[in-house]
């Protein structure tokens, strides 16, 4: 028989599909994969069921030119630089077969989002993670003399993320614009995937395209803005046409999308129309805010039930998880005991994990996080 080349092994069960399939066999209320209790907005559904039976076939890989404009009007790009992909995973695996190869770093933090380092390693490149620093006090910051330190020759990208998964962080501009010039100095590409980009709780989180349009891919999610990670539209905002290091006169987004065109082809075309619809309609509406107040809310009756159990809990500038410290509760433990969280170590490889840390999702419905407290309650005092 033939082997598998090592390269299949670069990239295991997800512990994301992990805790959820753990979850299902136990019984345990869910807050470790990140997905939302609540349905998808109403005026997400009826653009879909109208779109379904009608609009069925492909569409162009780079995505429907009506979606592409509705995420260019969105952002503030053209349309013509915006890639759809299905969901913000391809969009992140495109760009690592697209933007780096054997020989080159890619250099990004830990805690780091569970496709970052496989996605790297399948692409043949190196990933290089830089530790994020803890305290019990001030929580997580970026330590931007190592990230500078960790610069070599070979480093060829820099993969952020704010609202960062899982420590909840939102970059400052003072920092972004430190990133920026690491960058512009090393000339390093950028890729920000900023799919938490409307799940906030305090300053309104800073685009990196913004700030190095001629370097920076954004890479953006459907399904986190409207609260449909099942349906797999998320997107790359490109560097602008002009842009074109091959010298091949298409521009970065048109190579960009020829590699997409060889995974999934195209996202589900009906799927693209709702979107399309969709996007005007959350801004016009404020859905985006009242999703961000109940997201607080939860936030709040997690984070409070959690400290009253012991726990020490870092609040988060975005995202809908939050970290947590608690030595005694250890994951796949609590998931027998009808709860299932993210184990911090999942979120590290090249440094050792801090102690008793845990990612807490709450994007759930409040009955679910309150049976959730419940559950947590009798298993610290069967503990004590
Ligand atoms: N982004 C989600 C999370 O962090 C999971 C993504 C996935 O499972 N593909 O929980």
């Amino acid at each position: 028989m033939p082997l598998l080349l090592p390269r299949a092994r670069a990239s295991q069960e997800s512990v994301f599909a992990r805790m959820s399939r753990l979850a299902a066999q136990y019984g345990a209320v869910n807050l470790g994969q990140g997905f939302p209790a609540d349905a998808p907005p109403a005026f997400l559904l009826e653009a879909a069921r109208r779109a379904v039976g009608t609009l069925d076939q492909y569409s162009p890989p780079a995505g429907l030119p009506t979606l592409r404009d509705a995420i260019g009007a969105d952002l503030g790009v053209d349309g013509a630089d915006v890639i759809v992909t299905c969901g913000a995973t391809e969009a992140l695996n495109v760009l690592a077969l697209s933007l780096y190869g054997p020989g080159d770093e890619v250099l990004m933090l830990e805690p780091v989002f569970d496709v970052y380092i496989p996605q790297a390693r399948l692409a043949g490149a190196t990933p290089v993670t830089v530790p994020m620093t803890l305290d019990e006090t001030h929580g997580w910051s970026l330590d931007l003399n190592a990230l500078r330190a960790a610069v070599t020759p070979h480093t060829r990208a820099l993969l952020l993320n704010s609202p960062y998964n899982p420590t909840g962080t939102v970059f400052s501009r003072e920092e972004l614009n430190a990133i920026v010039a690491l960058a512009r100095q090393h000339d390093l590409w950028i890729i920000s995937d900023e799919v938490y980009d409307e799940l906030y709780f305090g300053e309104k989180p800073i685009a990196v395209r913004e700030l190095a349009p001629e370097r920076t891919f954004t890479v953006g999610s459907a399904g986190k803005r409207l609260e449909a990670t099942g349906w797999r539209v998320g997107w790359i905002a490109c560097p602008p046409a002009g842009a074109d290091p091959y010298g091949a006169g298409a521009g970065v987004a048109a190579n960009v999308a020829g590699v997409r065109q060889q995974g999934s082809f195209c996202s589900p075309t009906p799927l693209q129309v709702a979107v399309a619809a969709a996007l005007p309609v959350a801004r016009a509406e404020g859905f985006y805010e009242g999703l961000r107040a109940e997201y607080r809310a939860r936030q709040d009756l997690l984070a409070g039930g959690l400290s009253g159990l012991g726990a020490t809990v870092f609040m988060p500038q975005g995202t809908y998880f939050l970290t947590a410290i608690y030595p005694r509760w250890r994951a796949e433990e609590l998931v027998e005991r009808g709860v299932a969280v993210i184990p911090g170590e999942a979120f590290y490889s090249q440094h050792p994990a801090p102690e008793g840390l845990l990612r807490v999702a709450f994007c759930k419905s409040r009955d679910e996080i309150g049976r959730a407290l419940e559950r947590l309650a009798t298993t610290t005092m069967v503990a004590t």
